[in-house]
């Protein structure tokens, strides 16, 4: 047998987590921006409906801050993810009332949230854009 040293393929059995809004529309540009921007293939995926305005209000539910700590722990301990990004999505179910720029501060301040929980890990917040069908991912 000839042991082969060439390097898995890039991503083979990587992960990054993903943390942002249920929304079904968003989640696979969000694990292509993943995939690019830290070279790991899987996403845990990490979601409530519009997850960064609950994470954006003055006192965020204490259950929502330990089961979010809980999986990102998980993700980080157990599969050594790379990064994290943290999303939020234009046109969602449950942010009606919340301007653009506001969603855009909210996605901003969970990502504040989880650095200050998870501290030396890589921590990208980003905003999901729709055009008509296609959705592309704004770093902030
Ligand atoms: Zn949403």
């Amino acid at each position: 047998m000839s042991s082969k040293s060439g390097h898995p393929p890039v991503g083979g059995q990587a992960f990054f987590t993903s943390v942002g809004c249920m929304d079904g529309r968003v989640q696979k540009p969000v694990a292509e921006f993943g995939r690019s921007k830290f070279g790991a293939e899987y996403p845990d995926t990490i979601t409530e409906a519009g997850l960064v305005g609950l994470l954006a209000l003055r006192n965020p539910e204490q259950s929502l801050l330990s089961s979010l700590e809980k999986k990102i722990n998980i993700s980080i301990q157990r599969h050594n993810s790379r990064g994290i990004v943290v999303h939020g999505h234009e046109d969602c179910a449950a942010s009606d009332a919340v301007s653009e720029k506001q969603h855009e501060r909210d996605i901003l301040k969970s990502a504040e949230l989880i650095k200050l929980m998870f501290p030396g890990i890589s921590v990208v917040p980003v905003f999901v854009k729709r055009k008509g069908e296609a959705w592309t991912v704004e770093e902030l």
